[in-house]
Order: C-alpha cells, then structure tokens, then sequence
C-alpha cells in the first residue's frame, strides 16, 4: 500500500497526483495534503480524500478553512506544519509539489525519516543538491523523479551503470517566445509569457518556461539525480514536447522516452516504479503528429540557461542565489514592477555580487538564499 502524502496538493502537479492516486484504489492512499494558501480547493480535496492531517501555509488563512471544510481533519500550520506531516508514521510516501525553495525544508525531513519521495519540486534539488542526495544515500531513500525529463532519463537508465552514460540530453520546448526575434523581447507581457505552448502548469515554472530557467534548473536537478557532469548534460529544443528525454551511452547508442506531453505519466511512473502499470494516462498519435524537429537553444535570447549552466559550474552556493533571484524576479514581473528581459539582468546583477561557499552546509545556503532575495529585491 502507497500511503502517500502530497506536500502542494492544490497545484498543477498536486490536482494530477491525486486523478493518478484516484485510479489505483485500494493500493494507494492519501493521508496527508497541504496548501500555501488556497483553502477552497484543499477543502474540497479533504472532502474527496479525506486524509488524517492537512498543513496549511499561510496561517491566517487556518480559521477560515475550519469553518469550510465539513470533514474532520487534523489541520497544522506554516512551514513547520509541514515538517511536521512528513513525519507522520502511516505515510511511506511523500509528493513535494511545493513551488520554490520553501520545499527544501520538508523533504529533507521527509528523507530523514526513511520515506520514499517523489520529487517535483526541483529547486530543493537546485540548492542544495549534494546535501539532499547525501542525506538520501544515508537512510537508503529512493528520489524517484516527477519531472517530465528527468523520469524520462529515469526510465532510459533503468540499472545502467554510470561509467555507460555519454551524455543526458534534456528536450525543452522552447516555450512561447521560441521564434520571436530579440528586438521583440522588450515588449513581452505576462500574458504573452503566461500562454505556454505545449504544458499547462503553475504561473512561476510557465515563466521560468518561457525565460528557459526552468530548462536551467532541470540541467542542475539532473546533474544531482543521475551524478553526471553539469557539461554532459545538454539542452535540445524540441517544440513537439513528445521526446521527454534522451541519455546517450558511451557507444553512441540514444535512448528515448516519449508520449504525449501530460504530467499524469511520469506522477503515475513514479507512484508504480519500478513497474509500467495499466491504466494508461495517455495516448501518442505518430501520424497524427508527422514530424518531429528539433534546434539548438538560444542563450543569447535566452540568458537564464546561460546563467544557469554557469551558477552550476561555480557550485557551492551559487545555485541557491541563482534560484533566490530568480525566484524574485519572476514574482517582481508577475506583479508588473519588471519587464520579461530584466529577469536574467537582475539574476546576473546578484550573482556577480555572490561570493560563494564551497559544499555550503544547510545553514549557509540557507543564508545565501535568504541574502539573494533582499539583493534582487533592493535592486528592483
Ligand atoms: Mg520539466
């Protein structure tokens, strides 16, 4: 039995994890979800599901959820109300589908407490990648992964060796702006920014789609997950977003994964692994597609990959200021106060200002998050 516990239920990939749970009754369970502030849904999802224990992040949003939800549950609050349902001992299973760095603190509890995770929030990854692996190593943990790419890379290396992998080759679709000349770039709205062309996500991982943060994030996720160089792991722009992933061993032999593109499979791979299990969550159509092509990624249109590879190459705590700055920025021109191509200026103005640790522990990245977002927010 998978008694599962969903960290970011009312989000993109939290709604998903629970349509994949619904369908596997009687071999998977909910026992505990958590919101940042949207009670409505969460209440609704209690009255579904009903799970034991439900966090609530937003603490003045507790009262208001008490007097919606017409379902016993136990409710807990703020970020250590999250630690603090990982800790449960009927979960074995944890989904964090938290957005940003306020994941990293309940899966590395979750880890310490030998539950198996799937992860999909990648920026606990991003920051502090080498302490979050160490910590898994150490309670025998599995980080099965719930990005589209990253299961895909999962899937092609079933227990291959690491002495046998060439390179990852990591597919983007480009996102809304793929053909837009640079000239264009100042004009770019949030609502140009928002319209993604193949995935329906969140509002912060469609922007960091659209500026290829996200596709730079995934370059450092994977580079943690598969212990391969951040330099063998490459960028490849595939509009159609049906090739998920690509690993290429050392005879030059290419293994794909591909599907249509719906978070469903990989959340569903994750919860069945190290199985493919009916029913399936999707249906790919070749003939109906034709074609599928492929282009190298711009990182003059497109500094944030360039940004990323580079916080990656420097380690230590660069990723976590890349990360914070990122973060802000992409809130700042969610909230109007910035244009789309002052994203990557404000990430390249705080990390050039970073002086950075080598294998930082939690406290110093900790710190360089939290000194990233007062510089990116000073700066605006
Ligand atoms: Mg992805």
């Amino acid at each position: 039995m998978k008694r599962v516990c969903i960290l970011g239920s009312t989000g993109s990939i939290g709604v998903n994890s629970l349509k994949v749970i619904k369908q596997f009754e009687g071999e998977m369970e909910v026992v505990a979800l958590s919101c940042y502030q949207n009670i409505t849904k969460l209440a609704e999802q209690v009255e579904k599901y009903r799970p034991q224990q439900v966090a609530i992040v937003d603490s003045s949003k507790i009262s208001a959820f008490k007097a919606r939800c017409r379902v016993p549950v136990e409710v807990l609050s703020g970020v250590d109300g999250l630690v603090e349902i990982v800790k449960n001992p009927d979960i074995n299973t944890i989904i964090t589908a938290v957005v940003g760095a306020a994941g990293l603190l309940p899966t590395i509890r979750g880890i310490q407490e030998s539950k198996n995770i799937a992860i999909a929030n990648k920026e606990t990854l991003v920051i502090a990648g080498e302490l979050v692996m160490q910590e898994a190593r150490r309670h025998g943990v599995s980080l099965l992964p719930v990005d589209s790419e990253h299961s895909a890379i999962h899937q092609c290396l079933h227990h291959r060796q690491p002495d046998e992998i060439q390179k990852l080759i990591l597919t983007a679709s480009g996102g809304p702006f793929r053909t837009l000349p640079a000239t264009d770039f100042e004009k770019i709205t949030v609502e140009d920014a928002l319209n993604h062309p193949t995935w329906n996500m969140g509002a912060k991982i469609t922007i960091d789609s659209a500026t290829l943060m996200n596709k730079g994030l995934e370059v450092i996720e994977a580079h943690w997950l598969f212990g391969v160089d951040v330099d063998r792991v490459e960028v490849l722009v595939h509009p159609q977003s049906i090739i998920h992933s690509m690993v290429e061993f050392v005879d030059g032999s290419i293994m794909a994964q591909l599907g249509s593109p719906d978070m469903k499979l990989p959340i569903q791979y994750a919860l069945t692994y190290p199985y493919h299990r009916a029913p399936a969550s999707i249906t790919t159509d070749f003939v109906q597609l034709g074609q599928l092509t492929f282009e190298a990624p711009d990182m003059d249109r497109f500094p944030c990959l360039r940004l990323a590879y580079e916080a990656a190459r420097a380690g230590g705590t660069f990723p976590a200021v890349l990360n914070a700055a990122n973060e802000i920025a992409v809130n700042a021109f969610l909230n109007r106060q910035i244009r789309f191509i002052e994203i990557p200026q404000l990430i390249e103005t705080t990390m050039k200002a970073h002086q950075n640790h080598a294998h930082p522990t939690l406290a110093e990245i900790l710190h360089a998050d939290q000194w990233a977002r007062d510089f990116t927010q000073q700066t605006i």
